[in-house]
This record gives C-alpha cells, sequence and structure tokens, in this order.
C-alpha cells in the first residue's frame, strides 16, 4: 500500500522530532520531499512550523499506518519542554492510493491536510506527477495563493539539515 505522510512540528528541536519519521520508516520510503519552513495556519502567534512530506510504501493496514504515526507524535509529546506548548510533532496521512475513508477516526483523502500549502508543496516536490481524486497537484499548487506560497521557504534535504 502506497501512502502519502504530511509530518510537521514547531518545537525547538524540530527537525530532531522530524527526524523520528524518516528514521521509523527508513525501510518504506520511496521519495521525501526537502523539509521547509511555513508560517503557523491558523492560530498565527506561534512559531514557524517545519514540514515535509514522505511517500510510503507499507505492508499494514491503513489503520496500523494511523497508529504507527500516532506512536511517533505520543513518544514525541514525552519531550515536550513546555506543558500548553506547541505542537511537537503531527503525522497524517494525506492520501493513500486507491483507498477512501470517511470514518472520522482516518478520513481520507486527509479532509483538510490535502488542501493546504504546507502540505501541497512539499508533495509536489516529493513526486511531480503526484495526483489527488484525480486531480494533478501540481494544477492545485499553481492555483494556490501566491502569498502563501512565496510563505513556504525550501530549507533543504533532511539529511542537510
Ligand atoms: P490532529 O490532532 O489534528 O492531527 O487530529 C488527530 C485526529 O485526527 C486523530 O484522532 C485521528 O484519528 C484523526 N484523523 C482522521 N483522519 C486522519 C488522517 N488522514 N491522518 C491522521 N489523523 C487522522
Amino acid at each position: 500500500m502506497r501512502a502519502v505522510l504530511s509530518i510537521g512540528s514547531n518545537m525547538d528541536d524540530r527537525v530532531e522530532l522530524l527526524c523520528t519519521v524518516f528514521t521509523e520508516f527508513r525501510e518504506d520510503i520511496v521519495a521525501a520531499s526537502p523539509v521547509y519552513a511555513t508560517p503557523p495556519w491558523g492560530v498565527t502567534d506561534q512559531d514557524e512550523f517545519l514540514n515535509a512530506v514522505l511517500i510510503v510504501d507499507v505492508d499494514e493496514s491503513p489503520k496500523e499506518l494511523l497508529r504507527r504515526g500516532q506512536k511517533l507524535e505520543e513518544a514525541a509529546e514525552r519531550v515536550r519542554v513546555r506543558h500548553w506548548g506547541p505542537r511537537t510533532l503531527d503525522v497524517d496521512i494525506v492520501d493513500i492510493e486507491g483507498y477512501t475513508s470517511d470514518d472520522p477516526e482516518l478520513t481520507v483523502p486527509h479532509p483538510y491536510a490535502h488542501e493546504r500549502a504546507f502540505v501541497l508543496i512539499p508533495w509536489l516536490a516529493a513526486d511531480g506527477g503526484a495526483r489527488l481524486s484525480g486531480e494533478g497537484v501540481a494544477k492545485r499548487v499553481a492555483a494556490l495563493d501566491p502569498k502563501e506560497r512565496a510563505d513556504i521557504r525550501r530549507l533543504g534535504m533532511m539529511e542537510e539539515l
């Protein structure tokens, strides 16, 4: 099963936290985007996020993949410095090839992440031919608000950070 994961962190050791996901999926990664610095979405008075997209090939079921991501989020919570601080690590399943679900526990394609610039831009970088619900991701990126697109800065590949 091929899946698209969006990962993000806006804590101090953001690279290290994202790195835990790269490590967990190291055997399964088909393609990885560079890491991007992105403005916080929604609540804007918090630090910048680092975001990346991983395309993985895994043997487990969609729910098992969700659990795997949640375990990484839980492990990240344990290293949280401030209790009410910003998000340590977010692992979202953006899309799964040949699979859709409207289960609130696991909605695929993801209900909103697949519309966000911080997902679409890295996704396109990881897979130039990416498609979502039959539409090219490149087309969606081109349709983004230019300001939103400009606010997303490529930092470099994970191994360079
Ligand atoms: P959030 O804290 O915003 O990342 O939301 C986490 C909740 O979203 C969890 O309870 C998940 O079960 C649920 N969820 C629904 N669809 C997805 C998805 N595609 N990827 C990750 N979490 C999901």
